[in-house]
This record gives C-alpha cells, sequence and structure tokens, in this order.
C-alpha cells in the first residue's frame, strides 16, 4: 500500500518506519525545521529500540508545500493543537478516494478530520504503544519487537477493503491490531486511560511506574475512572471495557508493561510544548458539561497539568 505519514515525529515515525519495513511505500510529511534539517544532512533516522541498537534508516521525507504525491492513505500522528495547522497546509493534496487513519490520543480530531474526508473514508484508533523523539532526527521504539498494540474501528462501523488493507499491514508491521465495532467507544476508552496516567505522571513528573506502585493510586485512578463512565453512561457511549477492567489495565500498564516509561504528555511538558490535557480531561469535563454532569475531578486535574506548565514557564 501507498502512505503518507502526516507527522513525523515519534509515533509517525513508528507507524510509518515499521509499514515501510514491511513493504509498503511510506511518504513522510513534517513542518519542524531543525528536524527536517537533521534527516536531509545525515540522510536519514537514527532509530533506536529501548535506548540501543542506535541505526540510520532512510526515509522519503517532505513537508506539505513539496509534497506532490496521491497515497492510498493518510495516517495523522500529530499531536492535537497541531492538527488544523497540517489540515489547512496539507489540503491541496487530498482527494475524494484517499483514506485517513489516525490513532492518536485525546478526542477533537475527528471532527477536523470529517472537513477534509467523507465519513466512510475516516478510520480512528488507539495505540498503547510507546515511543520517544529524543530529539530532532532520532526515534525511539519502546519495548521489543511486538510490543503494544492498537485497537481500530472506521467511523461508519462498516469496515470495507481498504480497511482490511489497513489492518493486515498493520499486523505484518507487528503493531497487533484489533478491529472493533464502536468507533466512539474504543476512542473515549483510550482517552480514559490516559485521562489518569498521563495526567497524573506529568503534573508529578513520575514515571508510570512510580505511580502504580503508590498506595494511593487505585483511589485516585477509580475516581477519575467512575466521573468519565458516568458521563459516558449518559452520553450513551459504549466503553470497551468495564471500569473494574479499566482499573486492570492502569494497573498492568503502569506496574508490569512500562514502569520506567514517562508518558509523551510529560515529554511534552518537559520541553516547554502545550501538552494535550485540554483534549483528554477537558475533553471529559466538557462532555460532562453538554450531559449536566459536573466532573469536578477532571476539572481540577486539567487546571493542575496547566498550572504544572505556567511553574515551568516561569522557572
Ligand atoms: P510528537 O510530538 O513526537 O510529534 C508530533 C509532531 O510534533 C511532529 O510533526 C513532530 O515533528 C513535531 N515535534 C516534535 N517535537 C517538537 C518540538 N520540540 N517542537 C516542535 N515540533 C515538534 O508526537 P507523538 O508522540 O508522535 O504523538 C502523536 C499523537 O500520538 C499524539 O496525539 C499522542 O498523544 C499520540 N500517542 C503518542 C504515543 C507515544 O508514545 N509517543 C503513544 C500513543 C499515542
Amino acid at each position: 500500500m501507498k502512505f503518507a505519514m502526516i507527522g513525523a515525529g515519534a509515533m509517525g515515525l513508528r507507524y510509518g518506519i515499521l509499514l515501510q519495513e514491511a513493504g509498503n511505500d511510506v511518504t513522510f510529511i513534517d513542518t519542524w525545521q531543525p528536524h527536517i534539517d537533521k534527516i536531509r544532512e545525515q540522510g536519514g533516522v537514527y532509530v533506536m529500540r529501548d535506548h540501543k541498537d542506535r541505526h540510520l534508516t532512510k526515509i522519503k521525507l517532505e513537508t506539505p508545500e513539496t509534497f506532490d504525491g496521491h497515497p492510498d492513505m493518510f495516517i495523522f500522528f500529530t499531536k492535537q493543537m497541531q492538527l488544523q495547522d497540517y489540515l489547512e497546509r496539507c489540503s491541496h493534496f487530498f482527494h475524494k478516494d484517499q483514506y485517513a487513519f489516525t490513532a492518536m490520543n485525546g478526542m477533537g480530531h475527528i471532527e477536523k478530520l470529517q472537513k477534509y474526508f467523507s465519513d466512510d473514508k475516516i478510520i480512528g484508533g488507539t495505540a498503547l504503544i510507546a515511543t520517544v523523539l529524543p530529539g530532532p532526527g532520532e526515534v525511539d521504539f519502546m519495548g521489543k519487537r511486538g510490543a503494544g498494540m492498537m485497537n481500530m474501528c472506521p467511523l461508519n462501523e462498516k469496515p470495507d477493503a481498504m480497511c482490511q488493507a489497513l489492518f493486515d499491514q498493520l499486523q505484518k508491521a507487528k503493531m497487533n491490531p484489533t478491529l472493533t465495532d464502536d468507533f466512539t467507544g474504543t476512542l473515549m476508552t483510550k482517552v480514559i486511560f490516559n485521562s489518569v496516567i498521563n495526567t497524573i505522571c506529568t503534573m508529578f513528573e513520575l514515571p508510570m511506574g512510580e505511580f502504580g506502585n503508590f498506595p494511593g493510586a487505585y483511589q485516585m485512578g477509580r475516581q477519575l475512572i467512575d466521573e468519565a463512565y458516568d458521563i459516558c453512561a449518559r452520553a450513551g457511549i459504549k466503553l470497551v471495557s468495564s471500569r473494574d477492567e479499566e482499573m486492570a489495565a492502569l494497573d498492568h500498564n503502569t506496574r508490569i508493561d512500562m514502569p520506567l516509561h514517562y508518558p509523551s504528555m510529560y515529554q511534552d511538558m518537559t520541553k516547554d510544548r502545550p501538552t494535550e490535557v485540554d483534549y483528554i480531561n477537558g475533553y471529559i469535563a466538557e462532555l460532562g458539561r453538554k450531559y449536566h454532569y459536573e466532573a469536578s475531578t477532571h476539572l481540577f486535574v486539567t487546571q493542575a497539568v496547566h498550572l504544572a506548565e505556567f511553574h515551568r514557564q516561569n522557572l
């Protein structure tokens, strides 16, 4: 298949390079100039796995202004707040026959994609796959080959041949995809998961295992989970896991799977970039408001993360 990755950051590079290694034709499109300059100067991207085996991988890299290809599918991996700018700069090469896939965190991106792609050509997903961009021109794939897993579902919940082809290529690339049958429930389940780990580890600057091993972790997580699940029940959103399953997944992910990992929200804050908290806890609180439910814990932690951002800006 022919792919164009919109956003060649940590996740864009991981998905794109693994799809390229699985035999697909992949072009990367990015706008961060120091990253673009470094990749061109090096003749590729330095790829590591768990900080080891640093090797150069050649990639095709373009900017929105220089790309003129016609891929079967665009894969979007920008931060939520960057997406609108990317869409505007890339819209001149979008065509009606092309598909858009994304497994970005948070909510708000699908409505933006719908302005450029028809509903039957949008596929959403979620990724439990940790990846770090240590600096321009370098990416670190955390976990062994085949580590992590992802869910995917077409927006119209009717998988077609292109959705199946994407699934097959992701499977070949060892991304461990699962095709689910409820679009909003799939995406919201991951938003709720991130609303605990990303947020708490970011405001206290903790690796995930330190939160998981804290004796009060269950109570803190449960309060956020209960609010979010109550809101989804009011909104008629069918989540993929029960509350207890979500709590068990949080425990396993933090203590067993990735105890030393810092979530991507933490990585943004420590690089003085804005975090995606408004699209995660902020989104849950906003959804609550729509259904006359005051999500006071989500509102509080949204502001707590903004306070942590504010504090770092004033250091
Ligand atoms: P990223 O920040 O690595 O890259 C996104 C874009 O930002 C790219 O265009 C990149 O070139 C640019 N960028 C990176 N560092 C920059 C800097 N210092 N200044 C300016 N621009 C910079 O983002 P990502 O981690 O690939 O995340 C993409 C989406 O996937 C997000 O919604 C994220 O929450 C989600 N996600 C990330 C992970 C992960 O482990 N990284 C896992 C699951 C989901």
